[in-house]
C-alpha cells in the first residue's frame, strides 16, 4: 500500500486517489528565462521517479507539468536582451527538452503553456470578483482578497498575524491588505505591447498564482490527486493556489501536496550571487547523465542534497559497480522474480522502499544487495541464477530510469571526471594484483597497487577479497 507525506496534513498518509485506479497529478514546471540548473534537476527527477512508481502500481496516471512562458523574470530578461519575451522563452523551452532528454526524464502527459490559457485565467478572475474574493483597483491591478479565505494559511501552517508581519507591500500597489497578492497585473508603461492582454477591468497580464490554479484545473479538473512542486513554492506561490481555486469552485483543489527538498552546494545555497550556480549543461560536460540522476536518487526527495564533485565521483562509483555486476550476464525481458527467492524477497523489498513516500535510497540500497548476490552467483558460475538475479537488478533500474544500458559501454565510457582509469580497467588490474599476491609475488602486487593509487583508486582488502573506491 502507497504512502505519501502531504504537505498539508504533515504526515504520512495511505494514498487513495479520488477516482479508483485513476491519478491526476499537477507539477509546477519551469519559468523559462534561463537555462535549467541543478535544482531544476531535482524536481525533473523527483517526480519523473514518482509518476514512473505510480505507473508500475498500475495506476492509471495523467502527469501535467506546466510551462510558465510569462512572468516578470521573463520579460526583463527579454528587455535586457531587447528581443521578443517569446523569442526567449522558445529557445528555453527547447534548452530545458534537452536537458529532460538527457537526464532520462519521461515527458509529462501535458505540457500546457501559461500563455495559451490567458482566457481562462481572465474568465477564473472575473468569478472571484463576482464571488467578492478579489477586486480590482484603479491602476488595472486585480488582488485576491486574502481576509475572504478563511482557509488562508493551511498549507504552510502560518498564521493570520505572522503572515501580516511578512507582508509587504511594493511602490505601485494598491492593495487594501498587505497580504493580497496580484491575480492579474495591470500594465505598465515601460512593459512591451506584445506582453499586455485586454481585460475587462484593463490591459494586462496574468499574476504566476493564477496560472497553475487554471493550468491544473483545467487539465484535472477542479478537485485532483497530487499537486507538487519544489519546497520553495509552499509559500506564498501553492497557498495562493489553494486560495484562489477553492474560493471559486467551493471544492477541494489537491488531496496530496508533495513538495521536493533544494540541492546545496558544497553544504551552501545555491545561487548566482554566491558563485556556486550550476546548470544542468554545464554539469554534462563533465558527468554523464545517468551519474547526475543516480546522484539525485540517492537522497530522498524530501531531504537535501548536498551536490559536491566528491558526491558526483561517489554516484558515478556506485553506478559503476551496479554495472559491473550486471557485465556478462544475459539479461531477460519481464519480471523474472518467480523464479528465484532472492529476486522475489529484492522485488518486494524494494517495492516497500517505493510504496514508503517513495524512499529511493533504500530501494538502492536493496539494489545493492541483490548486485552483491549476483556477484557470488557469477563467481560460483551459476549462470542460471545469474541470468534471473540480474534481470531483476536491470527490472528495477528501470522503475528509477538507471541501469538500462549496455553494461560494457556504460562502464567504457571515459565521459567523466576524476580517474582517467574505467572500472573493467581498474577490476582487471586489482584481479592481476590479487594474482599477483596469491603466487608470492608481492613486489608485483605492491607495483600495480600503486599505479592504482596514482590515478586516485584506494584498495582495501578484507577475508572478502579486494574493494576498491575512488580517493
Ligand atoms: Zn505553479
Amino acid at each position: 500500500m502507497l504512502q505519501v507525506y502531504n504537505t498539508l496534513s504533515r504526515q504520512k498518509e495511505a494514498f487513495e486517489p479520488l477516482v479508483d485506479r485513476q491519478v491526476r497529478m499537477y507539477v509546477c514546471g519551469i519559468t523559462v528565462y534561463d537555462y535549467c540548473h541543478i535544482g531544476h534537476a531535482r524536481m525533473l527527477v523527483a517526480f519523473d521517479v514518482i509518476a514512473r512508481w505510480l505507473r508500475a502500481c498500475d495506476y492509471q496516471l495523467t502527469y501535467v507539468r506546466n510551462i510558465t512562458d510569462i512572468d516578470d523574470k521573463i520579460l526583463a530578461r527579454a528587455q535586457e536582451k531587447g528581443i521578443p519575451y517569446s523569442e526567449l522563452t522558445e529557445k528555453f523551452i527547447a534548452c530545458m527538452h534537452e536537458d529532460e532528454r538527457a537526464l532520462g526524464i519521461q515527458p509529462p502527459d501535458i505540457e500546457p503553456r501559461a500563455t495559451d490559457y490567458v482566457e481562462q485565467m481572465k474568465n477564473l478572475i472575473q468569478q472571484l470578483i463576482d464571488n467578492g474574493a478579489a477586486y480590482s483597483v484603479e491602476n488595472g491591478d486585480v488582488y485576491f482578497a486574502v481576509d475572504s479565505f478563511p482557509g488562508y494559511g493551511k498549507l504552510s501552517g502560518k498564521r493570520p498575524d505572522e503572515l501580516l508581519e511578512g507582508a509587504r507591500v511594493a511602490v505601485g500597489e494598491l492593495k487594501k491588505d498587505p497580504r493580497d497578492f496580484a491575480l492579474w497585473k495591470g500594465a505598465r508603461e515601460d512593459e512591451p505591447d506584445d506582453a499586455q492582454f485586454e481585460a475587462p477591468w484593463g490591459r494586462g497580464r496574468p499574476g504566476w498564482h493564477i496560472e497553475c490554479s487554471v493550468m491544473s484545473t483545467c487539465n484535472l479538473g477542479k478537485s485532483f490527486d497530487i499537486h507538487g512542486g519544489g519546497q520553495d513554492l509552499v509559500f506564498p506561490h501553492h497557498e495562493n493556489e489553494i486560495a484562489q481555486s477553492e474560493a471559486a469552485s467551493h471544492q477541494h483543489y489537491a488531496k496530496y501536496w508533495l513538495h521536493n527538498n533544494a540541492v546545496r552546494v558544497d553544504d551552501e545555497k545555491m545561487s548566482k550571487s554566491l558563485g556556486n550556480f550550476f546548470t544542468i549543461r554545464d554539469v554534462l560536460q563533465v558527468y554523464e547523465a545517468e551519474v547526475v540522476r543516480y546522484l539525485l536518487l540517492a537522497s530522498h526527495y524530501r531531504s537535501p542534497i548536498n551536490y559536491s564533485d566528491e558526491a558526483l565521483d561517489n554516484a558515478r562509483h556506485a553506478l559503476e559497480r551496479l554495472y559491473l555486476a550486471l557485465q556478462g550476464v544475459e539479461v531477460a525481458g519481464g519480471d523474472q522474480s518467480g523464479s528465484n527467492t532472492d529476486a522475489a524477497e529484492a522485488k518486494e523489498r524494494f517495492s516497500a522502499a517505493m510504496n514508503d513516500d517513495f524512499n529511493t535510497p533504500e530501494a538502492l540500497a536493496v539494489m545493492f544487495d541483490l548486485a552483491r548476490r549476483l556477484n557470488t552467483a557469477k563467481a560460483a558460475g551459476e549462470s542460471v541464477l545469474a541470468s534471473i538475479l540480474g534481470s531483476v537488478l536491470y527490472e528495477l533500474g528501470g522503475w528509477l530510469g538507471i541501469l538500462q544500458r549496455n553494461p560494457t559501454e556504460a562502464l567504457q565510457s571515459k565521459h567523466s571526471a576524476g580517474s582517467g582509469l574505467g572500472a573493467e580497467e581498474i577490476e582487471v588490474l586489482v584481479a592481476a594484483r590479487t594474482a599477483a599476491k596469491n603466487s608470492g609475488d608481492y613486489p608485483e602486487a605492491d607495483r600495480i597497487r600503486e599505479q592504482l593509487s596514482e590515478n586516485g583508486i584506494v584498495l582495501e582488502d578484507s577475508r572478502e577479497g579486494t574493494r576498491w573506491r575512488r580517493k
